[in-house]
């Protein structure tokens, strides 16, 4: 069925002029993006997305990086957006990235990881919602 997934390419990677490349392999997977917008991140925007990790050690570091240059938040839509993504990202750490997918070609690190990507559908709405109107997405 198709659904949506929530994506941003991060700073790392617009830093790096990727956005491009980054979007040359989400639509050779089959997804489209069907919106997109450059911004950057405040810190309400950063804390508020990153939420579920506020208690992880990497929380203020992980805010910091997602202020520090423009990101690119996305909606893409697709068979089994989700799953999909996830698969086309890869590995969170880049190490661990298969081959072919954004992580492994671009990622510099663990964190610093080009791209996220929703990890289930309940969470690809909020996110969506975060950035997003419905009159933003034109499928
Ligand atoms: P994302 O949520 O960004 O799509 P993910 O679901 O693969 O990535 P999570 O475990 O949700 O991974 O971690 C969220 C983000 O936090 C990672 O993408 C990365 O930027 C950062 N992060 C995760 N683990 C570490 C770590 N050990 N050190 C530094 N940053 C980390
Ligand atoms: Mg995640």
């Amino acid at each position: 069925m198709s659904e949506r997934t929530f994506s941003i390419i991060k700073p790392d990677a617009t830093r790096r002029n990727l956005t491009g490349k980054i979007n040359a392999v989400i639509e050779d997977a089959g997804l489209r993006i069907v919106a997109q917008r450059r911004i950057r991140m405040n810190e309400a925007q950063a804390k508020k997305f990153y939420e579920v990790h506020a208690a992880r050690p990497f929380y203020g570091e992980l805010v910091e990086f997602m202020m520090s240059e423009p990101v690119v938040v996305q909606v893409l839509e697709g068979e089994g957006a989700v799953a999909k993504y996830r698969e086309v990202m890869g590995a969170t750490n880049p190490a661990d990235a298969a081959p072919g997918t954004i992580r492994k070609l671009y990622a510099e690190s663990v964190g610093e990881n080009s791209v996220h990507g929703s990890d289930s559908q309940e969470n690809a709405a909020l996110e969506i919602a975060q950035f997003f109107t419905e009159t933003d997405i034109v499928g």
